[in-house]
């Protein structure tokens, strides 16, 4: 009995050397001090002995199963050790190695050209206002001199929320919202974005604008042909030319489109090579922005006397600018995320 109590420990203790894992270790934990294990059996079989050895015997078993144990505890220890010596080998770091350039984040390029357009106007004494991206109907197009059913709506793709309330369409009814408060002189420059269900090379369903207005008891055309022609040049070039064609706008009278010379073919409509300019399609000229006097309706929405006040306004395409300057041909790059398009710009 004593000496198959020998065996069984030394077969044991082999066991547990050979163990190389968690598992490993469970299992001959198992096949010898579990339930139904061999030494679990044998301590259970202490009733089979005759009394007399049954005390040194039980004794030799339980010193045993205590060795058994401690063994299973160290060899786990150790392999838990190892594994965490392997883990620190393998994740160490060389530090004679160069390290991985952490490139710093930028502006992203609308927001750059916003920036430069709001600065311009800063400097000729506007202040910033801003509005809701969900507006009413009301701000959005009624108090605009656009009632319901008016056609001009069809101008604007609106996204609607619900009956009454849409995702603004433009900048414009930061005036409103404006004028509904404060009484002129006003001098507001409103940046912001707006949405409309169009999406092309040329059109996003998200896209900016920065609305300007001027209100004061003498505000001419001749006004806002000079900040607006101050402002072109400001963010083109010095020299470029500018032209104010008549337009319609259901909250300016009278109405313009504002052009400038093409920046490509400097306005020949030509290029060096003699062929059409691609860009302004041969005409010399580039649409940049829509502007106008305020119309005397609408400010009769906003409770003033249209006898006694006046004021221009105007609204362009932030995107539209940036391409028109950098000649970006997609707007959808803009909103693509591609570092390679991005990092361009700082
Ligand atoms: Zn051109």
């Amino acid at each position: 009995m004593l000496d198959a109590n020998e065996s069984l420990r030394d077969e044991a203790l082999v066991r547990i050397d050979q163990c190389a894992s968690e598992e490993e270790i469970e299992q001959v934990r198992i096949e010898y001090l579990g339930r139904k294990g061999i030494l679990t059996l044998r301590l259970r079989g202490l009733r089979e002995v005759p009394v007399e050895e049954r005390p040194r015997i039980g004794e030799q078993l339980n010193r045993l199963r205590l060795l058994i144990e401690d063994r299973l505890a160290a060899r786990l220890s150790q392999l838990k050790k190892q594994a965490q010596e392997r883990a620190i080998r393998e994740e160490s770091v060389d530090i004679s190695l160069s390290g991985s350039r952490w490139e710093p984040g930028r502006v992203h390029p609308v927001t750059l050209m916003m920036d430069e357009i709001v600065d311009v106007f800063l400097g000729m004494g506007f202040e910033i206002a801003r509005g809701p991206d969900i507006e009413d109907d009301y701000h959005n197009f009624e108090a605009l001199n656009m009632p319901k059913d008016h056609p001009a709506r069809g101008m604007w793709d609106t996204f609607f929320v619900s009956d009454d309330l849409v995702l603004r369409t433009h900048t414009s009814p930061v005036q409103i919202r404006i004028m509904e408060k404060r009484q002129p002189p006003l001098q507001i420059i409103a940046p912001g974005a707006v949405y409309r269900h169009d999406d092309d090379a040329t059109h996003s369903p998200m896209f900016h604008q920065v609305e300007g207005f001027m209100v004061d008891s003498h505000i001419a055309f001749s006004d806002l042909k000079g900040v607006l022609t101050h402002f072109l040049r400001q963010v083109f070039r010095e020299d470029t030319g500018v032209r104010f064609r008549p337009s319609f706008f259901p909250f300016t009278e009278p109405s313009a489109e504002v052009d400038i010379q093409c920046l490509i073919c400097g306005g020949q409509g030509i290029t060096a090579d003699r062929q059409s300019c691609r860009v302004c399609k041969g005409s010399g000229w580039l649409e940049i922005l829509g502007a106008g006097l305020i119309d005397p309706e609408v400010f009769r929405f906003v409770g003033y006397d249209p006898e006694k006040v006046a004021g221009f306004a105007f609204g362009m395409g932030v995107e539209r600018i940036a391409m028109l300057k950098y000649g970006i041909e997609d707007i959808r790059l803009f909103f693509q995320n591609d570092l390679r398009f991005l990092r361009q710009f700082s």
